[in-house]
């Protein structure tokens, strides 16, 4: 199963920022949308970094509350790990694990389409588990 399997189910709905975003606005988005991480983006939608809920609270664990008006861009992850849609969702959760990061977005052509979550892999992998269980009960009731 791919990536493609898990954003038709969930649909393509990135939520994004500019890099010239404050961390306090950035925090605004992720309570409104119930995220836990924001892609950034230029406006062609080419990745320039990722910033999640444990960015924001190592900056403000280190510098106080007034980190909340620093820009993004000083606080993003900027080597960002990303996946296409023809990856297999076991290819992606390798990748998460080895990362530990929980948020992979989707590129095609050089764009954002996506965004993976731990929370969607996890989701994806139960349903798959209990379809197998299902398949497997209703053979077994047949033989
Ligand atoms: P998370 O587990 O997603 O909250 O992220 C943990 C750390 O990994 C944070 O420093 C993030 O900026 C970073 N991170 C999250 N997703 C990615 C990714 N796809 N590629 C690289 N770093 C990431």
């Amino acid at each position: 199963m791919t990536v493609a399997a898990i954003l038709s189910g969930k649909g393509h709905e990135t939520i994004t920022a500019s890099d010239s975003a404050t961390l306090g606005e950035i925090c605004e988005t992720l309570a409104k949308h119930k995220i836990g991480a924001v892609v950034v983006c230029d406006g062609n939608l080419a990745i320039e970094g990722i910033v999640s809920e444990r960015d924001i609270v190592r900056v403000i664990g280190k510098q106080g509350p007034g980190a909340l008006n620093l820009s993004v861009s000083n606080v993003m992850t900027k080597d960002v790990v990303t996946c296409a849609e023809e990856n297999s969702v076991n290819e992606v959760m390798a990748k998460m694990t080895q990362g530990r990061f929980r948020h992979m977005p989707v590129v095609k052509d050089g764009k954002l389409t996506g965004v993976i979550s731990i929370g969607d892999v996890v989701k994806f992998k139960i349903a798959q588990v209990e379809l197998e269980a299902e398949q497997m009960r209703s053979y077994i009731s047949m033989t």
